[in-house]
């Protein structure tokens, strides 16, 4: 007899206000978990509104089925809270299907084309994105008395001693938004050029110091106006860019088109977006060079694998997002692993040598750049048991 979905937990931490985790556990003892990020108020409530009535009683392991079926009316795409919800859950039916058949979770997805994967760090500090989100701003979180990796303050400030420190780990690629304070001070209208040369000082400071040993990705947030993000673009072809990174807004495709046939700059996009019709309006763009998913906001493994399959009849790569949580980052390794346009994968040292380890029962393994799967089936990650018992922890259950 197949097993049958008992229960759905879903679990936040005070201190942690952005992340949800979400259990889902069966009648056979067998149990898969899941993570999202941002707004974990209104996933939670999807999640336990509407999600838990229809899944309590199914079969975990018809993970495509359920997909189909969580697809709503409405909140079919982008990255909103159904989405966000439905992701989490995907993300905990494919952990627990390769636990019960006893399998890392890249085998169950078909098997790795590859051992291990390079990674990029994005540069961020410890305690970036850790409050409450506050729409449209609070986007640097400066936090220079924390002890961990500072690499949000270091870019700004001594861009070439960051890389340094980074190729001293093996790291030779890493991503960068020293444009956001000059977006910020014109709302993305306007650039001087008093700013546009201190935006481009870290990049130039790395080339100068580092050469083409390091390749380096510009962070823009889709802060600017189309003409602005054109003119940034355009400077940044002088550091020859591994990519440029949301220029504009991602609620006007054409913009975007025209940002990204303007310049030499490969333009990459796409992490706020979700579901598969929104991948193909990207790729029927055919102007961009990489397209970005964040698995915990654009529909989990299930969506990101089908939107990477297409990108590939398209011929442009995909990277999987991190700047979350540990669980995406393992999931999106196992999912990179198995993924054959896939070349890249996000980390932030300053979370995962940071906060990530106190949560999870372990990290996929970073050596000398690569990333690779953790030991153990499924995506090989448990929540630390102190967490559940924490006074700040709050756990939400609907069941059978
Ligand atoms: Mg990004």
């Amino acid at each position: 007899m197949a097993a049958k979905v008992s229960a759905i937990e879903t679990i936040r931490v005070e201190e942690f206000p952005n992340l949800l985790w979400v259990r889902v556990i069966a009648d056979d003892g067998s149990d898969g978990l899941g993570e999202t990020f941002y707004g974990p108020g209104a996933a939670e409530a999807h999640i336990h509104d509407i999600i838990a009535p229809y899944l309590l009683g199914k079969d975990p392991h018809r993970i495509e089925q359920h997909q189909r079926h969580l697809t709503g009316y409405v909140g079919f795409s982008g990255a909103g809270a159904e989405m966000r919800g439905r992701s989490a859950v995907d993300i905990a039916l494919w952990d627990l299907f390769a636990k019960s058949k006893d399998m890392p979770l890249h085998q169950a997805l078909g098997g790795a084309v590859r051992d291990s994967i390079r990674v990029y760090n994005t540069c961020a500090g410890t305690r970036y994105v850790q409050n409450r989100p506050t729409q449209g701003t609070d986007n640097f979180g400066l936090d220079v008395s924390s002890d961990g990796y500072e690499d949000l303050n270091a870019f700004l400030n001594r861009a070439d001693e960051l890389a340094a420190s980074l190729l001293d780990m093996g790291i030779t690629a890493m991503k960068i938004w020293p444009f956001d304070y000059a977006a910020e001070a014109t709302s993305g209208h306007y650039i001087s050029p008093r700013d546009l040369a201190t935006a481009m000082a870290p990049f130039e400071k790395i080339r100068e110091k580092h050469g083409d040993r390091m390749d380096i990705m510009a962070e823009l947030h889709s802060m600017w106006d189309r003409p602005t993000a054109i003119k940034v673009c355009r400077a940044l072809e002088s550091i020859d860019p591994l990519w440029v990174e949301d220029p504009v807004f991602m609620d006007h495709l054409s913009s975007l088109d025209e940002v990204a046939r303007a310049t030499a700059a490969p333009i990459a996009v796409g992490e706020t977006r979700g579901g598969r019709a929104d991948y193909r309006q990207l790729l029927e763009m055919e102007s961009l060079s990489l397209i970005i998913t964040d698995i915990a906001w654009g529909g989990g493994v299930s969506e990101a694998r089908k939107m990477a399959a297409m990108a590939d009849a398209w011929h442009v790569p995909v990277a999987f997002h991190d700047c979350t949580g540990p669980v995406v980052l393992a999931t999106s390794t196992h999912l990179a692993l198995h993924t054959t346009n896939c070349f890249i994968q996000e980390m932030v040292r300053a979370f995962y040598y940071g906060w990530y380890g106190t949560l999870v029962t372990q990290l996929p393994p970073v050596e000398n750049g690569m990333i690779r799967a953790p030991e153990g089936a499924g995506h090989g990650l448990s929540l630390q048991p102190d967490i559940l018992k924490r006074p700040d922890c709050h756990i939400r259950r609907s069941a059978l």
